[in-house]
């Protein structure tokens, strides 16, 4: 990196905030993309960590009249090398902007700086006793401004929606460094282009948000978790639709088998509730109190029951619950190891079973094992392509294609959350039409016309 630079980044942001040494930067170089699929840094790289807008700004500013790139950073756990250095640049870590500036329960709203992690997020929210940030994404240590930009889902996606759902207000910094506000504190806002949708699901390559506003809601007064047994993926899956259709949608339902969930469990020193059974769903149900929970529960069982479900579990005690969320969280992790790739194929709701059979011929076909869990009711699941002999297999990219192929056959989308970033990049003219690669490159150029932000991500 040019000396010119390093000395501008230590004028803008001190030099304590400007980080060289190898050892210290070694952190901001990967996230959390299985390491064969992972695209290579470069580690001609300085780390900025700003205080505030201005200076983000001012990083912008130098970024433009030296043509460097710059790469915003969240907390690295994106999981398709969106947040990857591939060529020299600097990088851009939010984690001094972790104020939570105002909790409005009035207007159910929280304002919080981009770097906020969403474990604090929740602790905040948590404290008025009351109130309830739906959205909740595997892991905790995501920041909002990265959640934000990659529009993330996760279990409680299927009851109330994604990221996209919740953001009513940012404070960006353009690529060519100038301030933006977009919206407020407003549920309804019709005024001119929506920018600011924009840029959720931008993956850091339209803007830098500083500061999001976000959409609470009442807190349920009761959950509990149900796990439902089933001897296979087919029957599991091709039960959802079911109890969708008569008109149950649960906070959250979430597909895992046995093999992986065991596993799971061994990882955390826990073991896994249900004796029988290779599929499982887990459900968690809202209420206003306990009987509303059990009629609920109750309706939800019968129909399981009709479409092949073995004996249930229900978990009222909040430890119990817990015990079963936390394993199902920690499968990514368990895996990780072993794991050349983790997809995010997403078809619609009703065409999940054939999805997974189709997969299952898949795995069959090239002599492999693909393990499979996700959030079932959306559609959204996480096939993982496994390592042979601690290495990606040389079918890899082949396997990737007919995986992507096979969703996009039942109406689907190649990424349902994880997003493209560097690792799908060479798989979008699969999923989309010239004429939207042409808009989507045109757009990036109104915004970024030196193209300095996030370069060769996303489009
Ligand atoms: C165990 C595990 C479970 C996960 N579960 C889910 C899940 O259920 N659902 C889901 O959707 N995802 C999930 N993820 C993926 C990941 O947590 C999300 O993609 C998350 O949104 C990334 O946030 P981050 O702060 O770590 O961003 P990073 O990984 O640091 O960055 C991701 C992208 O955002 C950009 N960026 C970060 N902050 C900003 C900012 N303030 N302004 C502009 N650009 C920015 C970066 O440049 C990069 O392009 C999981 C990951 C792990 C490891």
């Amino acid at each position: 990196m040019k000396d010119k630079v390093i000395d501008k980044l230590v004028s803008i942001a001190g030099e304590d905030w400007v980080i060289q040494d190898l050892d210290k930067i070694e952190g901001y170089l990967y996230d959390e993309t299985p390491e064969p699929a992972s695209p290579k840094a470069v580690e001609e790289v300085v780390v900025v960590k700003p205080k505030d807008s201005e200076e983000i700004s001012a990083v912008m500013e130098l970024a433009n009249e030296q043509g460097v790139p710059v790469i915003p950073r969240g907390a690295g756990t994106g999981l398709c090398g969106a947040a990857i250095p591939t060529e020299p640049a600097i990088i851009l870590s939010l984690e001094r902007l972790n104020d939570i500036k105002d909790l409005d329960e009035d207007n159910l709203m929280v304002t919080c700086e981009a770097g906020v992690p969403l474990e604090s997020l929740f602790e905040a929210v948590d404290e008025t006793d009351h109130l309830f940030f739906p959205p909740h994404p595997g892991d905790e240590g995501a920041q909002v401004g990265g959640l934000v930009v990659e529009n993330a889902g996760g279990a409680r996606a299927v009851k109330y929606g994604v990221m996209r759902n919740y953001v009513k207000g940012m404070e960006v910094v353009l690529p060519t460094g100038e301030e933006v506000q977009l919206g407020g504190k407003v549920l309804k806002n019709n005024t001119g282009y929506d920018l600011m949708h924009l840029l959720m699901g931008s993956e850091g390559t339209l803007g830098i948000i500083t500061e999001v506003t976000l959409r609470l809601y009442p807190e349920a007064k009761e959950t509990a978790t149900l796990l439902v047994p089933f001897e296979n993926r087919h029957d599991a899956m091709s039960a959802v639709p079911e109890v969708l259709k008569e008109g149950h949608v649960p906070l959250a339902l979430e597909y895992v088998e046995r093999k992986l969930i065991e596993e799971s469990a061994e990882h955390l020193g826990k073991s896994w509730p249900a004796e029988e059974g290779e599929a499982f769903l887990i459900l968690i149900i809202t209420g206003k109190n306990e009987e509303e929970i059990f009629d609920k529960s109750e309706t939800i069982v019968e129909v399981f029951t009709e479409n092949g479900a073995l004996e249930p579990l229900f978990a009222q005690r909040r430890k119990e619950q817990e015990s079963i969320l936390d394993i199902r969280s920690n499968i990514y992790t368990a895996l990780e190891e072993e794991t050349t790739d983790i997809l995010d194929v997403t078809v619609p709701p009703a065409e999940v079973g054939n999805l997974m059979d189709e997969i299952e011929d898949l795995a069959e076909e090239y002599n492999t094992n693909i393990p499979v869990y996700g959030h079932a009711a959306d559609g959204n699941v996480h096939p993982h392509i496994m390592n042979v002999n601690g290495e990606a297999p040389e079918y890899f990219e082949d396997l990737k294609d007919e995986i992507y192929e096979t969703a996009l056959d039942l109406g689907g989308v190649i990424t349902g959350e994880h997003g493209i970033g560097e690792t799908r990049i060479k798989n979008l003219p699969m999923a989309l039409s010239e004429e939207e690669r042409v808009l989507m490159g045109k757009i990036k150029e109104v915004f970024d016309p030196n193209g300095v932000l996030n370069p060769g991500k996303a489009v």
